[in-house]
């Protein structure tokens, strides 16, 4: 569908079994459950699809090594199930990889080791590979950007890593797919009320101000950090101020070349100088380093890093590599809010947390909203929606049952499977390779692994509108290396002008990647 025939079939007068306010890995994993069990949904999403938190997570589909150590069993049990359908579900987009814990000191190899040989027997057929304890010569072969001296050995295990963004896109079609409209750059602006419960919503196509009222049995509000703006919105007719549900908490990751952790292993250092786990992920050609943990009170769209929590990266990158990254070494610096749920939000409403990790809600008047919780569940955490949505009979039993508890891929698992931790390319398009390839533009390649025909194919199939969209989200240039993905900025927009695309926003791009640098001093 184009865009202006899909805001056609959002203006037909029609009621919805549910809408989804939201388009990161929450909401359209709601969409996708909800319209695979056969219920007419709509998603509306006021940016783009994954363009907050859903695009700016470390790339682990993973059980949660902290988790573990905090005893939380049932918790890493469900990610480790999760991080193996979704594994399975898109071989193109996901894949495991090895991580190395590296020793520095005698003990840690027996404590870290035998930790972890409690996740693989948690995982127990889902495991993607024993956890092995290495000498100190095998941690070097396998790492060898990694600090020799002191080490005296280290541990090996399995997790899962996967492009968060284009994951979500892959999402949204799977749910279009199945029946659900979904759209994006439509935010919503109100809620809709009958007698007391909310009935609906009234949203605005961003590109031509257009209006849209929306009926629906049920309101799933997912909109991250967020969620409290629109909870506010339910709260208007009354009069109420709301209490704030989330307490945002930002992480930063910055993005080297692969010289500084070359080699097909992550690292993970369990136990900083202040007690945090830092990353360092081979991903797409490059490496990431991350992330931080910093308490702030705002919510911005592009929330910029602390000078203190780049720092720390920097510095914590520097005790483990032999060669450390410098400021001027980073391609790409980009930061994520997570949302933390607070634990006395719920006055005046019936909340149930499903799992302690996410959090689902139910206002007096009927709004669903949910938050928490990571990537990796993002299914389980529609299923608790759903569920939900169910107890508080919002939502009739379904005739059909689900069609399937896993995502219906348009991408089978038949597919060959391919790195994550290399450059981006066709590859990443499992089997839609050959429908790309037959779009003008195909040996017209704007940026290593970004080719004319593969904006034409996100414009025409990626429901891509600006030059953003395809340059963060679609192709991950922005995250890998702000300077160079502005050199193709140009073209790219002429490409989407001639795609029918009338919003492009290219300075906006410019200055969006400009500030995806480092500023090269301290000040
Ligand atoms: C630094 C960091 C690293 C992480 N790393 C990992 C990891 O490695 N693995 C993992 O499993 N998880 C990870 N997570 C967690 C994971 O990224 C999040 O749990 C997940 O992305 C949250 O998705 P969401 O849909 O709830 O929120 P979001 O992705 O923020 O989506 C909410 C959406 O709602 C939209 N919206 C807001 N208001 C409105 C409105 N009025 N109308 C319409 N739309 C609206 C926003 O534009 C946004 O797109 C990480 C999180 C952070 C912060």
């Amino acid at each position: 569908m184009t865009r202006s025939e899909l805001l056609q079939q959002l203006a037909v007068p029609q009621r919805f079994d549910l809408a989804v306010i939201g388009g990161g890995a929450t909401g359209l994993g709601v969409a996708l459950e909800a319209s695979q069990r056969g219920y007419s949904v709509v998603l509306l999403e006021s940016h783009d699809f994954a363009k907050g938190t859903s695009s700016r997570s470390t790339k682990l589909v993973h059980g949660g090594v902290r988790y573990l150590a905090q005893g939380n069993i049932s918790l890493v049990r469900e990610a480790l199930h999760e991080r193996s359908v979704l594994l399975h579900d898109a071989p193109h987009l996901a894949q495991p990889i090895p991580f190395v814990m590296p020793s520095y000191r005698w003990w840690e190899t027996a404590f870290y080791g035998i930790g972890l040989k409690l996740y693989d027997l948690l995982a127990g057929a889902d495991g993607l590979g024993p956890t092995e304890f290495l000498s100190a010569s095998s941690v070097m072969a396998r790492m060898p950007g990694l600090k020799s001296k002191g080490l005296s050995g280290g541990v090996q295990y399995w997790d899962g890593q996967f492009d968060d963004a284009r994951f979500a896109i892959h999402l949204a079609r799977a749910a279009a797919q199945a029946g659900a409209l979904v759209v994006n750059y439509c935010g919503v602006t109100q809620l809709l009320h009958t007698q007391g419960r909310v009935s609906g919503l009234v949203a605005q196509d961003d590109e031509t101000g257009q209006r849209f009222e929306v009926q629906a049995n049920c309101v799933v509000n997912a909109t991250g950090v967020w969620v409290d703006q629109v909870r506010q919105l339910d709260a208007q007719p009354s009069g109420t101020t709301i209490q704030a549900m989330v307490a945002p908490s930002q992480g930063v990751h910055l993005v080297v070349d692969r010289e500084f952790l070359p080699g097909d292993h992550a690292l993970l250092v369990p136990k900083t100088a202040d007690g945090r786990v830092l990353f360092a992920v081979p991903w797409l050609g490059k490496v990431i380093l991350g992330t931080t943990d910093t308490p702030r009170s705002d919510m911005p769209r592009e929330p910029a890093p602390f000078e203190e929590e780049v720092a720390f990266i920097l510095n914590e990158s520097a005790r483990y590599l032999a060669k450390a990254p410098q400021r001027a070494d980073v391609r790409s610096v980009w930061v994520g809010l997570r949302p933390l749920v607070k634990p006395h939000h719920e006055e005046g409403a019936s909340t149930k947390g499903l799992s302690r990790e996410h959090t689902v809600s139910v206002s007096p008047s009927g709004l669903v909203t949910v938050t928490g919780g990571k990537w990796t569940t993002y299914r389980a955490m529609a299923h608790d929606v759903l569920s939900q949505c169910l107890t508080s009979q919002l939502l009739e039993v379904p005739d059909t049952p689900s069609v399937t508890a896993a995502l219906q891929s348009a991408n089978p698992s038949s597919q060959p499977p391919v790195s994550l931790t290399t450059p981006q390319g066709m590859h990443l398009y499992g089997n839609e390779q050959a429908a790309v390839a037959a779009l003008p533009g195909a040996d017209n390649w704007l940026l290593p692994g970004l080719s004319e025909a593969m904006v034409r194919f996100a414009a025409r199939h990626e429901y891509a509108r600006t030059v953003e969209d395809v340059l963060a989200r679609r192709s991950r240039a922005l995250f890998l290396d702000a300077a160079q993905s502005a050199t193709a900025a140009v073209e790219v927009a002429a490409i989407l002008h001639s795609e029918g695309c009338t919003h492009v926003q290219l300075s906006d791009y410019l200055s969006l990647a400009a500030s995806y640098h480092l500023p090269s001093t301290n000040h």
